[in-house]
């Protein structure tokens, strides 16, 4: 599966409102496939499809970076592969947690972002099964970071005002630099 270029902040295309996916069909699992190896190449713990200009309700994550959500004591995490997530809805938001995000599309810059503790949300796999799901913790987090980009919407967005514009002058002083990369 090739290796997919990862779009970067501030590239239009991250701002697209994606659209549902509605054929699971082989290209769709390869997409997902080649999605889940970028993203472990780069190396990261989630990927949308908008990031490598895909305008379509998908995700990966890595499931194994999750230490939050109970331990079965077993060492199946290890294997686990990653998980696609295909328009996926949040149902319920609870409580609220502040925690650093980093991005595949704004590399080398982090900040604060306020999220719901926990959430259920509900999704399709690459089969076009649907699940159900609680989850709390780190991968609360990305699952919340990458529904929004499926919205257009990047972490910048979620910071405190004062913070963004903060990091979005380091960023720009960090492309005239030629030490960020810009895709547009
Ligand atoms: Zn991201």
């Amino acid at each position: 599966m090739p290796i997919l270029p990862i779009l970067h902040y501030p590239d239009p295309r991250l701002r697209r409102v994606c659209v549902a996916v509605e054929r699971f069909d082989d290209a769709l699992r390869e997409l997902i496939a080649s999605m889940a190896e970028t993203m472990y190449d780069a190396p990261g713990v989630g990927l949308a499809a908008p990031q490598v200009g895909e305008a379509i309700r998908l995700l990966v994550y890595d499931p194994r970076r999750d230490d939050d959500d109970g331990d079965d004591g077993d060492d199946d995490d290890a294997v686990e592969p990653p998980r696609a997530v295909i328009n996926p809805e949040i149902l319920q938001r609870e409580g609220s947690v502040v925690g650093e995000e980093g991005c595949l599309s704004v590399p080398h810059f982090y900040g604060d972002v306020a999220r719901a503790a926990r959430i259920v949300v509900r999704f399709q796999d690459g089969e076009g099964t649907v699940h159900e799901e609680a989850h709390e913790g780190l991968t609360a987090r990305i699952l919340q970071h990458e529904i929004d980009h499926l919205d257009g919407v990047v972490f910048l967005d979620r910071m405190s005002a004062l913070k963004r514009d903060i990091l979005k002058r380091k960023i720009k002083k960090a492309a005239k630099a030629g030490e960020y990369t810009l895709t547009a």
